[in-house]
């Protein structure tokens, strides 16, 4: 492709937080991007004035009523072509004409219509993670034999990516994943039993969905980037180290074998790894302030309180376990995420119910994706009776 082409996006989840934001980049450079398509869960409201602000060709939404009663908000008036349900975004995901997916669905609903996107031969950018949790092995085989780039939009996987460009993989020694440590990170372990949906969702840093915000809290979205990375960069989670640092500058750092550290800097905002993803190879202006460092006192580090956070050291487990674990403890992560947020279970209770769903799992080495996909949902069951049972 040549460098300046006009990229066509469609965009899975375009009403989240990520999806806005890319929709934000895309406008602010309207020779370089053509938004194509766009998806929701439920929210048309949003869905609407984004159609009206980007004209795309398609739109899903996976809701069904929620899809009918937009179809009827915009009569003939448009010719935006409405796709519903699960079959719907699938169809979506297998358009030919764009040129990248990005992938902003949260949670392991992204997995099938991601696989789809993949096999279409479209360019991924990828901001979920919990689909490359559970597919992990999957998911990149298929982008390598389809020849696709699969890049990260994730601000830690993105520094990783960048601090890597035009490095030997074998030169790499160390990972270093930084994690801002959520708003519990000076919290004495005991006050956690009885904090509120409120202080979980109240972050210090980042302003994201409410799923990545509960998870930020208990140190399993650091525990899933784990994951992820390990995925990304083909590395073993052995060589991925976790580090808190709250003033989230430093987005992660990576050691190589003579033991130079490559760290990539910039203010906290996910639109500066959005637009990269975007744009990637190329760099563009960015309309963001730059980083200040006379105004930077200082850059902290520390280790992080495994004991504290639980839900770190099961993501590190899992990921040297591999097989249908890393399924299972998503799952599992999943559903007490949603009950602590329908406030059915506390917060302490989500490392609690992974723990116990892990132990009764029957864990499968070398699992095909219906394995996986079985192993998920015997875990989201297992979870939710678990759930039922120990809740509040
Ligand atoms: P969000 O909750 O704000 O938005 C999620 C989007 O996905 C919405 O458009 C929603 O309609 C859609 N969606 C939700 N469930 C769906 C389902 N079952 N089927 C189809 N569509 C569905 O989430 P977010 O914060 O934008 O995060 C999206 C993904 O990006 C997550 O996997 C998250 O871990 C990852 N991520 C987010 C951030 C961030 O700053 N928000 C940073 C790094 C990674
Ligand atoms: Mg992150």
């Amino acid at each position: 492709m040549q460098l300046t082409a006009m990229k066509r996006i469609v965009v899975f989840g375009s009403t989240g937080s990520i999806g806005k934001n890319v929709l934000e980049i895309a406008r602010s450079f309207p020779s370089r991007f053509k938004v194509a398509g766009l998806t929701t869960n439920a929210r048309v409201d949003v869905l609407y004035r984004q159609i009206r602000l980007h004209n795309p060709d398609f739109v899903c939404v996976k809701n069904i009523a929620a899809g009918l009663a937009l179809k009827a908000k915009l009569g003939n008036r448009r010719k935006v072509r409405v796709f519903l349900g699960e079959e719907g975004l699938i169809e979506a995901a297998g358009r030919k004409g764009p040129d990248m997916a990005v992938m902003a669905i949260s949670g392991s609903a992204a997995l099938a219509p991601l696989l789809q996107a993949i096999e279409s031969g479209k360019d991924i950018a990828l901001a979920n993670k919990e689909a490359l949790v559970v597919a992990g092995s999957i998911v990149t085989r298929r982008c390598k034999e389809k020849k696709i780039r699969l890049i990260p939009i994730d601000s830690e996987q993105s520094a990783i990516w960048q601090c890597l460009e035009g490095r030997h993989r074998q030169e790499l020694q160390n990972i270093y994943l930084t994690a801002s440590g959520g708003p519990f990170y000076r919290t004495r372990s005991s006050a956690l039993a009885h904090v509120s949906r409120a202080q979980v969702l109240a972050h210090p840093r980042w302003k994201m969905g409410e799923k990545i915000t509960v998870d930020s809290a208990t140190l399993m979205n650091k525990g899933l980037e784990v994951l992820e990375a390990m995925w990304l960069f083909g590395v073993q989670p052995s060589r991925i180290k976790t580090v808190i640092h709250p003033q989230a500058i430093i987005h992660s750092m990576v050691e190589f074998i003579d033991g130079v550290i490559m760290a990539q800097l910039s203010v906290t905002d996910m639109r500066i790894p959005i637009q990269y993803a975007l744009s990637y190879p190329r760099r563009l202006a960015s309309k963001l302030p730059c980083l200040d460092f006379y105004a930077l006192k200082s850059l902290d580090f520390f280790k992080p309180d495994f004991k504290k956070f639980p839900c770190l050291g099961l993501a590190y487990r899992v990921a040297e376990q591999g097989g249908t674990a890393p399924a299972v403890m998503n799952a599992a992560n999943e559903a007490g995420v949603e009950a602590f947020l329908n406030n059915s279970m506390r917060f302490v209770k989500i490392p609690q119910v992974i723990e116990r769903v892990l132990s009764q799992h029957r864990h499968l080495e070398n699992p095909g994706l219906n394995d996986i996909l079985e192993a998920q949902e015997w875990a989201r069951q297992k979870a939710l009776s678990l759930i039922n049972r120990i809740g509040s």
